[in-house]
């Protein structure tokens, strides 16, 4: 039984009203303190709870795994027991703190060794990512690039509503949240001119979600839509950064390159598609209708709730966009089936982007791109100046939350700061 289906479920640490974190969420992570050893954690309010602790204490003798497993600079040894165990931790996990369990509670000593203030600890990037895959899911996005850089009676290319498009991209550069990155250098062309080189000026964010798999089921084999779900560890935040001016001219005719892999940052706390099973929602109407291999049954999309805030240097936060992850056209158990029916095979710990997601309103807008429409409509800001693109020294956050019954899960946050070219 999943914890995350009871709306009464308290915990014995106190959890402050509106948290990302109550007990129905219990999400992994990375965790340190100071500049000691990475250890499995989990978040219940304000507190973070050490796995490699409760583990040598005891707490888990009914559990597969063993004390490297949590002990550990990543969570792909806790993803090798594959989704029954990892449902397993999770639901112990619940039990331990619910309000009346008295196993841990009651032992001082125990707690002490076990629960870090959340202020305390390092977040680190949670997983060793494999391969990483970005999909291109949300319609509305599709249609808004489509418009502004094609034609908008045509802007959905003949190929979009027929599979989820994705390209291959590169894990070597996704980065936790709160680690900045330089504007970064490259080729770009203006109409009628020679190409140059030099700093990006079109820096760009892009709102994704991202999942990670457990183990696939080897090479030459499919995972089915029905399967897709067990191979589906859980969510983080995604901020899949684009240099909108190299893009441009690089794109054709292979896709993205250089305007895409200088960064992406990921929040630290991977939700559970098990934490997120009350959320879930259905898929927009596809029509269309889909091939059979990327037909489903049931709810598969997830009504998360996503806020995008720039904070110019030394300013206050501004959120300059609202949408949800319920709007992506193509679910991930679509995703991962399209990926896959050729025989490619997914591992464990790879990572897959649903593209930036717009919703059908002008705040919606997943990027700087659509939100300024290509620089035709500036976003302004409280303190009179205005955006296009980021600039030096902007801060974006993502936040994303569920709220359904009374409860609300959160993913936290991902936080990047752009630094100016390095020089
Ligand atoms: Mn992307």
């Amino acid at each position: 039984m999943i914890a995350a289906n009871n709306p009464s479920l308290m915990a014995w640490i106190p959890v402050p009203q509106g948290s990302d974190f109550p007990l129905q969420n219990i999400p992994f992570g990375i965790a340190s303190i100071d500049k000691g050893p990475r250890f499995v954690a989990t978040r219940i309010g304000n507190h973070v709870v050490n796995l490699a602790a409760l583990f040598r204490r005891g707490y888990f003798k009914d559990l597969p795994y063993s004390l490297e497993d949590f002990d550990s600079d990543t969570l792909n040894a806790i993803m090798k027991y594959g989704k029954l165990a990892t449902r397993d931790l999770r639901n112990r996990l619940s039990h331990l703190f619910e309000e009346n369990n008295q196993e841990l509670q009651s032992n001082s000593v125990d707690c002490k060794e076990i629960l870090v203030a959340a202020n305390e600890v390092t977040l680190h990037l949670p997983i060793e990512i494999g391969d990483y895959t970005d999909f291109y899911s949300s319609k509305e996005h599709a249609t808004n690039v489509g418009c502004m850089f094609r034609d908008p009676a045509n802007a959905l290319l003949p190929n979009w509503l027929w599979l989820p498009v994705g390209y291959h991209g590169r894990s070597s550069s996704i980065i936790p949240s709160d680690v900045p990155i330089h504007r970064p250098f490259g080729q770009t062309k203006a109409e009628g001119e020679d190409p140059k080189y030099g700093p990006s000026q079109r820096v760009d964010f892009e709102l994704e979600m991202a999942f990670y798999t457990f183990e696939g089921k080897g090479l030459g084999h499919q995972i089915t839509t029905e399967e897709a779900e067990d191979h589906i560890f859980g969510l983080s935040l995604f901020n899949d950064w684009s240099a909108r001016d190299i893009q441009q001219w690089e794109y054709v005719p292979l896709g993205p390159f250089l305007a895409k892999n200088f960064a992406s940052s990921i929040s630290p706390w991977v939700v559970t598609l098990d934490a997120l099973e009350p959320f879930a929602v259905d898929t927009p109407l596809q029509e269309p209708k889909v091939l059979d291999y990327l037909k489903f049954q049931g709810k598969k999309s997830y009504d998360i709730q996503l806020e995008v805030y720039l904070q110019p240097k030394d300013g206050e936060e501004v959120k300059i966009c609202t949408s949800n992850f319920k709007y992506m056209y193509w679910n991930m158990a679509q995703q991962l089936a399209h990926h896959t029916v050729n025989g490619c095979n997914i591992r464990c710990g790879d990572l897959m982007g649903s593209g930036t997601i717009s919703g059908p309103t002008p705040d919606s807008y997943g990027s700087m791109l659509e939100l300024a429409w290509k620089g035709t409509k500036p976003i302004q800001l409280p303190d009179g100046t205005e955006r296009k693109f980021v600039q030096d020294y902007d801060t974006i956050i993502f936040r994303g939350f569920s709220v359904f019954n009374g409860i609300k899960i959160g993913f936290g946050e991902v936080r990047t700061q752009l630094l100016p070219a390095r020089t």
